[in-house]
């Protein structure tokens, strides 16, 4: 990134050496999220990260170089990267949740590759061994989009565990490259029956691939769609990773009382708390933004055993702006892996 409001540019930049506590890793795979195209189409000003940087926030590759002071890793390992670097002091980071860390509006960046630089490139400096997670044997597509695909989606899932027990219904709209991890995470770790949204025909197919019980295109009576397949008394749980006005209208619609809405997609929609009002008696909320180290390894763990297949589309990386067009047109299918 190298001006706002303009596309990213492809630059040589100089293969970084690791000091102190840094970690060297050679990117085999970086993820291309739709934040990215939020990130390429912020007026100045709206985020605080400086410029220029490299964008890339979902990241697996191997281990090169260590700084001095660099332990807990070997040159050799091969790893998924935890991209949201807090200040890396407060409670909050020291506990492996950078994502909410406490100093979060004094920071320049909210992680790799959004604010500093990321893994759309060869190499990739690390601040801190503790920011990697073993992958094992697991091919570099499949674990990189783990990274916040993977990670976001588990979070708002763990977050939603509670109120899906037997019986219930949780809904995803949005399936691509988060949705249709979520659909998988709540078939493997809730036993909720999942029901999905999307407004494209493959976006449908790849959620039934993905273990949904039911999906359907975004039409005027998609609620009442949705309402019949969850026993006529609404879903417990909505997960919108869109974020719309039409697809808030939507879960606040589908909704049953007590129902609970993690709002992930940065769509630009807003919902007005108001009593009386139109959200669901008891209704919860939950705002989650990418997830804590920990749960990047719960992730990682249920991958290997086979739960999660990442659904990808290849580009090499000097290919990007064309990865990046597909994605804004709508035509990328589950996640896009851009390979160095
Ligand atoms: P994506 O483009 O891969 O997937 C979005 C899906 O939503 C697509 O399948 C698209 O067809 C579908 N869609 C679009 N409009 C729709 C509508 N009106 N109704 C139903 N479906 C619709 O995007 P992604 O990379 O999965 O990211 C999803 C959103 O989550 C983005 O806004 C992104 O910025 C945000 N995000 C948030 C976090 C977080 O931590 N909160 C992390 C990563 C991404
Ligand atoms: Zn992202
Ligand atoms: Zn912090």
């Amino acid at each position: 990134m190298t001006a706002w409001g303009e596309a990213p540019a492809s630059v040589e930049v100089e293969r970084p050496v690791p000091h102190g506590a840094e970690v060297l890793v050679r990117v085999e795979a970086a993820g291309l999220c739709r934040s990215d195209l939020h990130v390429m189409d912020a007026p100045p000003g709206a985020l605080p990260y400086r410029l220029p940087f490299t964008l890339g926030h979902e990241i697996a590759g191997q281990v090169t170089d260590l700084g001095p002071d660099a332990d807990g890793v070997a040159a050799g390992d091969r790893v998924v990267v935890y991209g949201p670097w807090g200040c890396g002091s407060c409670a909050r980071c020291a506990a492996g949740s950078g994502n909410y860390c406490d100093r979060r509006d004094t920071l320049a960046w909210h992680g790799a590759g959004l604010g500093r630089d990321g893994g759309m490139a060869e190499y990739l400096l690390v601040p801190s061994a503790r920011h990697l997670v073993p992958i094992g044997d697991l091919p570099a597509d499949q674990a990189a989009p783990l990274s916040d695909a993977g990670l976001t989606s588990y979070h708002a899932v763990s977050g939603l565990r509670p109120a899906l027990g037997e019986g219930t219904t949780a809904v995803v709209i949005g399936v691509g490259g988060l949705g249709h991890l979520a659909v998988q995470i709540l078939r493997a770790t809730t036993e909720s029956r999942v029901l999905a949204v999307d407004v494209r025909e493959d976006a449908l197919a790849l959620a039934d691939r993905s273990g949904a019980d039911f999906s359907t295109l975004m039409r005027p009576d998609t609620a009442r769609a949705l309402r019949a397949r969850s026993g006529d008394v609404g879903a417990d749980a909505v997960l919108d990773f869109v974020g719309t006005a039409q697809t808030l209208e939507l879960a606040v619609g589908v909704l049953r009382p007590g129902g609970e809405l993690a709002f992930v997609g940065s769509g630009g929609g807003s919902l007005t708390v108001a009593k009386p009002g139109v959200l669901p008696a008891g209704f919860r909320l939950s705002l989650p933004f990418w997830g804590t180290r920990h749960e990047l390894a719960g992730v990682v763990t249920l991958a290997r055993s086979g739960a999660l297949r990442v659904e990808t589309e290849h580009f090499p990386l000097s290919a990007a702006a064309e990865a990046i067009d597909r994605l804004r047109r709508g035509a990328a299918r589950g996640r896009t892996v851009l390979v160095p």
